[in-house]
C-alpha cells in the first residue's frame, strides 16, 4: 500500500475506520514519516475540537452594561440629544434594540443552559429564537 492509498485514512479516529484499515494505516504510518507526520497533525486537529467543544465561554462581567452605553452614545451622535427626548420614535427604537439584546443573551443563556441538560432532553429550535433578535439588534 503507497502513500496515495493510506491518505483518505489518516484523518479517520481509529474507531472510524475497519480492523483492516486501521492495520493498513498503522504500518504504513510506521514507515512512512510523511504520512505519519500528516496522522499527527490530523490527530492533533481532532483533540483540539474536541477541547473547543468542551469550552463555555462567559462573557466578561459587564458585558451587557457595556453595550447598552455603546448603544446609547451611538444613539445621541445619530439623533442628538434633544431630538432623543422628543421623538418616540427614537426612543421606541431605542428599547428595540436594548430589548433585543437582552432576549439575546437570555437565549444564549438558555442555550447554555440546556446544553448542560441530561441526554434525552428536547433539542432546541435554536436558529427561530435567536436569528430575529439578532437581526434587531443591528
Ligand atoms: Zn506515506
Amino acid at each position: 500500500m503507497g502513500c496515495h492509498d493510506v491518505r483518505p485514512l489518516l484523518p479517520a479516529r481509529v474507531e472510524e475506520l475497519s480492523p483492516l484499515e486501521a492495520r493498513v494505516r498503522a504500518e504504513h504510518v510506521a514507515g512512512c514519516s510523511r504520512c505519519a507526520a500528516e496522522a499527527a497533525a490530523y490527530s492533533r486537529l481532532v483533540h483540539a475540537l474536541a477541547a473547543m467543544a468542551g469550552l463555555e465561554a462567559e462573557p466578561v462581567a459587564g458585558t451587557l452594561e457595556r453595550a447598552l452605553a455603546a448603544l446609547d452614545r451611538r444613539r445621541m451622535l445619530s439623533t442628538g440629544p434633544r431630538v432623543l427626548m422628543t421623538d418616540p420614535r427614537v426612543a421606541m427604537f431605542a428599547a428595540g434594540s436594548a430589548g433585543a439584546l437582552v432576549a439575546t443573551l437570555m437565549v444564549a443563556r438558555a442555550l447554555r443552559q440546556r446544553r448542560r441538560a441530561p441526554r434525552g432532553a428536547r433539542p432546541v429550535p435554536r436558529l427561530a429564537l435567536a436569528t430575529p433578535a439578532l437581526a434587531r439588534a443591528k
